[in-house]
This record gives C-alpha cells, structure tokens and sequence, in this order.
C-alpha cells in the first residue's frame, strides 16, 4: 500500500454523523394518475396506455403517468397550432411578458413544492433542487420575460417574428430547469409548443401544468405529451411543427438529425460531454478540489457539461489528488430528501447499469479506482463517488460519457499539451480552467474548443449567458440573448 492509499485509507475511517434533516414530503399532493396537458386540459391518453413513475431512491411507485401514441402527440400539435394563430402570436409582446413573469413568480412560491416533488422523482439532493434547480428554472422566466417586449432591439433591422409551434423533447437530469430553458424562449418570441419530457422524470412538468393554468395562459400555448422514447420519436415526424428543441444523449441527437434532414423543420441539438477540468500547479489546489467535487459530483454526475475528465499538471498531482480522496470521504451519499445529502440516488435502474459496466470497464482497462467508504441505503439506485487515476486517454472511461459520479483523471506538462489533450474528445461542451493568471485563462480559453469554458470555479449557469456545443455536443445556443435566436424566424418572406 502507497503511503497515499495509507492516509487516505485512514481518512477514510473518519465518522461524521449528522441528525436526519429531512425535508417534509407532504407539500407535495400526488394524483394517482396523470394525463397529457393538450390545450389547457389534462386529457386521458387516446393510445390508452399508462405507465408507472417511480421514486429511484426507494423504487416506489409515485403515479401513473400517461403513455402519448401518435394521434394524442397530433390532438397537442393542433392545440399548439390553434393556439399560435388565434391569438398568441399576434398579443403584444407587453402581455406575452407578463404571462411569463407571472410563471416565474408563482414558480417562486411554489418553489418548496416543485423543490420536494424534483428530488422524490428525479432522486436528486433537495439542497439542489432547492438551491440550483428551481430559482434557475424561475430567474429563466423572468429573464425571456423581459426580452418579450423588446425583440426588435435584440435583433436591430432584422424583423424577428415567431416561427410557429415548437416541439421540445428534454431528459432527465434537470427536468424543470431543462422545461424552463425550453419553454421560456420559446414562449417571449411568440411560440407555442409541445414538450415531451423523459419518461422517468415527468412529474415536475406536469406540475408545471398547474402552474401554467394558474396563470391564466392561453390554453394551448404550452402542451406536456408524457411518455416513452416512442412519444418523441412521433414528435419529431409530426409534419405540423416548425422546429424541434432537443436535449438528450448524442446518439438520439443523431438519429432526430437524420429524420429531419431535408425537412422544412429547424433544429437545435444539446448533447453530451466529456468536459476536461485542467488545474494548473499555479492553482489554489483547496478551492480547486471543491470546483473538481462540485464538477462531477454535483447532480450525481448526471451533468452533460460535467468536469469528468481531470487534468492535472504533474507537479501538483500527488497533493491535489490526495486532497480530493479525502474531500471525497465527506460526501454524504444517501436520501435525496435530507438536506444534508451531497449526492443522491442515480436516476433509473438503466443509468446505473450503464455506470457499472463502464467502472467495471476502467479496472479491466487498468485504471486504478477509489472509492471512499459508505454506507448505501438497501433499496433504490445508488453509486457510490468514483475517481479513477492511472488513466489513459485510450480508455473508455476518458473518452465515453459515463453520466455518473465516476472521475478520470490525467496529466499534462506543459499548457499545449492540456490542449491538446482535453480536445481530444468528440465532444466540445464545456471545460474549466484552474490557475491565478489571467493571462493563461484567456489562452486557454482561445484554445478549448468547448461552448463554455468556466474558470477557477464550475457549472456556473446564469439565464442571460449562452450555453451549447461544438462538434457532436449538438448546436444552437440556449440562454442569453443568443437563446432567442432559434426561435425566430428573419427570413424576406416573413417580412424582415
Ligand atoms: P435519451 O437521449 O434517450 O433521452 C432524451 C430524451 O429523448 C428523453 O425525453 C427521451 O425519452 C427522448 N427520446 C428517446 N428516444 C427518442 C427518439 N427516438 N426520438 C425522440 N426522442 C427520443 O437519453 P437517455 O435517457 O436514454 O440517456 C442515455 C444517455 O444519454 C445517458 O447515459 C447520458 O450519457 C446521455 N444523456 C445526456 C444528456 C445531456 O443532457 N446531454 C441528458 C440525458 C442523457 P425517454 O426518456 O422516454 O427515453
């Protein structure tokens, strides 16, 4: 045993214990069984299918929920239509802004319950749902709300107008915040749409249906078609769209790419990512181990811009990975529910397998693997926070999309060989950078072909900042000014 191993061994040994704090569930009333939102309504599926949403930290049932066949995905694509050309997209852009600013406020009051309902059927922490998930999901509404009325001055001399209806298909890792990236652009440029959330996670949108009643929406300008892969794959065919918004893995992306090819519909892709995270030996190694915790392990790992591949200037490796192991050991792994919870449970039986298999692949490959000692709750899907060293860039844990708690980490000598080797990837999603030179930061980020590049901190979000790919982590921007922009349509024809 290595005198680190020792240490960390030893560290390892430490007990914290904490009182329960959990959060109480009951501001949360489940219906037994939810239907699709078609304009305005929660209508019963025609396909007659229903499916069961579950806890994943428990495994119990929390509703049924209802299974979209192609004719109820065309009943909310019509509502959509009608909704668009009687009335929403001709309102003054005034009132559209105030609709969305009412969503974003009554998000706010009822972000506990939206808080509680995220983590019982997402099984993230609720100090995330609480303190990331939901104020970001409202600061969205109110952000698109604000740019409503003022579209002629975001795109000076280009007349932007409303394409038409949306169809927005999003997963399972920030389900109301993804609803919100989504839906808030699309609703300030004077779009209606029909959103598709993941099968596992629909509970919050369908919550978000109460919402968009409570603030009198016109019905139809957002529709909710809950179900499986099938519900989006009849999205994406339905001929009455003018555009599809899609957030998932890069091989669905792919697959939607190719059906809409040579069609009149538009498309913005947000994939995957293998984000490199490079600390340099110039770096506050303290504040940079809680950027690398917070980079992976944040959501559970289930991040697409998440840091999962750690690069580290040889010089500072043996210190900066000794103080991540024992940072590693205070983790509490356990009841999304708790607030004092780091890291909850993984989101479906289906995600967990697929982080087994490629852990198991990173030891067989000769990676060497720690993992600190914890206790894991007998029932639901749990993993417990991964790194492995002794990575080679060859491997499949540095080069494929794990979506868990699962680090790799590397190094590098010099700041060109950083670049070459974190854009080494397929993907171009984000990175971060960890040093005390400005100078070096801007090098860098001239260098990574990334969409984001965050430096000395990570997965900073903020609704007015632009987010999005290069390379097969997708295209098109969400957020920002630059978030509009796919939702508008400037073409002659239309007048601009
Ligand atoms: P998917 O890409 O399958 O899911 C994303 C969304 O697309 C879900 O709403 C899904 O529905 C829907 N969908 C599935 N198949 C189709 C289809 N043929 N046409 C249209 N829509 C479809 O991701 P998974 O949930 O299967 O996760 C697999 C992997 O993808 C993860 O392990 C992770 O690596 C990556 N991923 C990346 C994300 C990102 O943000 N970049 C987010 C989620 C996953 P349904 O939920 O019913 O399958």
């Amino acid at each position: 045993m290595s005198e680190l191993d020792r240490q960390s061994t030893a560290i390892g040994t430490v007990e914290w214990d904490y009182a329960p704090a959990p959060e109480a569930r009951d501001i949360v009333t489940l219906q037994e069984r939810y239907g699709l939102f078609v304009g305005g309504e929660l209508v019963d599926p025609r396909s007659g299918e229903w499916f069961a949403t579950i806890d994943p930290s428990s495994e119990e049932p929390l509703a049924e929920v209802a299974q979209a066949g192609p004719e109820d995905v065309d009943l909310a694509v019509r509502a959509a239509r009608d909704a668009f050309t009687n009335g929403w997209s001709d309102i003054a852009p005034s009132e559209r802004a105030k609709y969305l600013f009412r969503i974003a406020r009554i998000l706010q009051e009822r972000s506990r319950e939206f808080a509680v309902l995220e983590s019982l059927n997402g099984g993230k922490p609720i100090r995330e749902s609480r303190d990331v998930d939901v104020p970001l999901a409202a600061a969205h509404f109110f952000y698109y709300a604000g740019w409503a009325d003022k579209l002629e001055y975001a795109f000076p001399n280009r007349r932007p107008r409303p394409l038409g209806v949306a169809g927005q298909i999003i997963p399972w890792n920030f389900p109301l915040l993804m609803l919100a990236w989504k839906i808030a652009p699309a609703l300030a440029a004077g779009n209606t749409v029909v959103l598709k959330p993941a099968e596992t996670t629909p509970l919050t949108a369908l919550l978000f249906a109460d919402v968009v009643r409570q603030a009198e929406l016109p019905a139809g300008v957002v529709n909710i078609v809950t179900g499986d892969g099938r519900a989006g794959a009849a999205l994406v065919d339905h001929p009455g769209l003018d555009k599809i918004a899609f957030t998932g893995s890069t091989e669905v992306g792919k697959a939607i790419q190719r059906r809409l090819a040579g069609t009149h519909k538009k498309l913005t892709l947000e994939l995957g990512g293998k984000a490199a995270n490079i600390v340099f030996d110039d770096a506050a190694l303290d504040q940079a181990v809680e950027g690398i915790v917070n980079g992976i392990y944040f959501n559970q790992g289930h991040v697409c811009c998440a840091g999962s591949r750690l690069f580290v200037q040889e010089s500072v490796y043996e210190p900066l990975v000794q103080k991540l192991k024992r940072r590693m050991t205070t983790l509490r792994v356990g009841d999304p529910l708790d607030k004092n919870t780091d890291v909850g449970a993984i989101n479906s039986r289906q995600q967990l397998e697929k982080i087994q298999e490629l852990v198991r692949s990173g030891e067989e490959e000769g990676a060497e693997i720690y993992q600190p000692p914890c206790r894991l709750p007998e029932k639901g899907y749990w993993f417990v926070p991964t790194v492995f060293t002794n990575v080679a860039q060859s491997y499949r844990i540095a080069q494929e999309e794990i979506f868990g708690p699962v680090l790799s980490v590397l190094t590098f000598r010099t700041p060109e060989e950083a670049i070459e080797k974190a854009n080494n990837t397929p993907y171009g999603l984000s990175a971060g950078v960890w040093t005390e030179k400005g100078s070096r930061i801007l090098w860098m980020a001239d260098r990574l072909r990334a969409g984001v590049v965050w430096a000395n901190t990570y997965n900073r979000f903020d609704p007015a900042s632009p987010f999005g790919g290069y390379k097969e982590s997708g295209f098109g921007r969400e957020g920002g000014r630059h978030g509009l922009e796919p939702y508008l349509d400037f073409t002659a024809e239309n007048g601009g």
